[in-house]
């Protein structure tokens, strides 16, 4: 699973710019495209691993951050595209976003509509999405966890190895399309003779046609299976967000790519602590003669439980600031904080006795309130510490 460094992939030094990334990420796909390696599979990697790397290395943003950080900075939500930054990569992205790479190289057959387009599908083929919900708590949020998923998902046939054939001998060449998997049709039209190209009815573009089905899976080539497959969810994820494992969906009928699997992240929620972005919000309530006399507190991290001092005359709202007790940021900028709110407890209803006491010092000068130029400016100031 170990990523080869970006700029080896292109074959370019850490300084090249964007002309020399260009050039050789075109070198690249001239060298690996599917078109000149057919059913090569080994090309195909290295053909995405090309655009992966220069997705990112093209756009400042992503360099920037990879160059800091690494294979690690571009995990997460926000590294594009959605998903796992530059991880989700198919032949059908490949050629909607860099299409215009290729220029004339291949004849035209690519702007024209070849691949995705028309003829060429076979090779995008490609099987469906598998969505997953995760509930993580917010300790695995905040250090990142591993995941194992039980999944039932289609998988190709084993007794076919997902040809869809009874054996290596059921198949003939589509007399359809001569093997071709796609049929040319010649149009008379007003601009002269139009030649278009599409996916051969009779093969589906397989080139193909199976002359016995395998008798397991019907000659679909595939069969359901349950996985147990094992997802890495970065640090700091949030509610909602939605990673993207490349490959791991269900696969294609007869061959081809498989989908991806989906990962929509839930969060459990904390018994105390309450999540604000990065940062983790606690209620602290203290009461009247701790706020006066000071306190020590425990108070509830992600970690366990810190003691803190509460000084004597401390107002009720006053926020403590425990840095770096907060979530690490998704994207690695750093770790955001845990914000105690200090709150005075008044009660609600006193005894006699109380009563009496609390009456002897309400005139008393010291409880008259008696606030700071600060204290005074506290509520608008309040969104400074959020
Ligand atoms: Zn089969
Ligand atoms: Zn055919």
């Amino acid at each position: 699973m170990s990523k080869r460094d970006y700029y080896e992939v292109l074959g370019v030094s850490k300084s090249a710019d964007k002309v020399e990334l260009k050039k050789a990420y075109r070198k690249m796909a001239i060298k690996y495209h599917p078109d000149k390696n057919p059913d090569n599979k080994e090309a195909e990697e290295k053909f995405k691993e090309a655009a992966e790397a220069y997705e990112v290395l093209s756009n400042d943003d992503k360099r920037a951050r990879y160059d800091q950080f690494g294979h690690a900075g571009m995990s997460g939500a926000a590294g594009g595209g959605g998903g796992f930054g530059g991880g989700g990569f198919n032949m059908e992205d490949i050629f909607s976003n860099f299409g215009d790479i290729f220029g004339g190289h291949f004849g035209g057959g690519f702007s024209g509509g070849g691949f995705g387009g028309g003829g060429r599908r076979q090779r995008v083929n490609k099987g469906s999405n598998l969505r997953v919900r995760v509930k993580l708590t917010l300790s695995e949020i905040a250090k990142g966890v591993e995941k194992k998923i039980k999944v039932n998902k289609k998988v190709a046939c084993d007794a076919c190895n997902g040809s869809g054939a009874k054996d290596e001998h059921s198949h003939s060449t589509c007399t359809t399309c001569n093997g071709a998997g796609q049929v040319t049709r010649v149009q008379q039209t007003i601009l002269g003779q139009v030649q278009t190209a599409s996916v051969c009815p009779t093969c589906g573009g397989d080139g193909k046609v199976i002359t016995a089905k395998c008798t397991k899976c019907h000659g679909e080539g595939l069969m359901s299976s349950q996985e147990v497959i094992s997802i890495n969810i970065p640090a700091g994820v949030e509610e909602g967000m939605q990673l993207s494992v490349s490959g791991k969906g269900n696969a294609a009928r007869r061959g081809g790519v498989n989908g991806d699997l989906l990962v929509l992240i839930e969060e459990e929620k904390h018994p105390e602590l309450i999540r604000d972005g990065n940062n983790l919000l606690y209620n602290l309530f203290i009461s009247v003669p701790e706020s006066i006399l000071g306190v020590a507190v425990e108070i509830p991290t992600i970690d366990g439980k810190v003691k803190v001092r509460i000084d004597s005359g401390t107002q009720s709202g006053k926020i403590l600031r425990l840095k770096g007790k907060g979530l690490p940021d998704v994207n690695r900028y750093g770790t955001g904080d845990l914000l105690v709110k200090i709150n005075v407890w008044i009660p609600k209803k006193v005894s006699k006795e109380e009563q009496k006491i609390i009456e002897k010092l309400k005139n008393s000068s010291s409880f008259k309130p008696n606030p700071s130029h600060e204290e005074k400016g506290f509520f608008q100031r309040m969104k400074d510490y959020f």
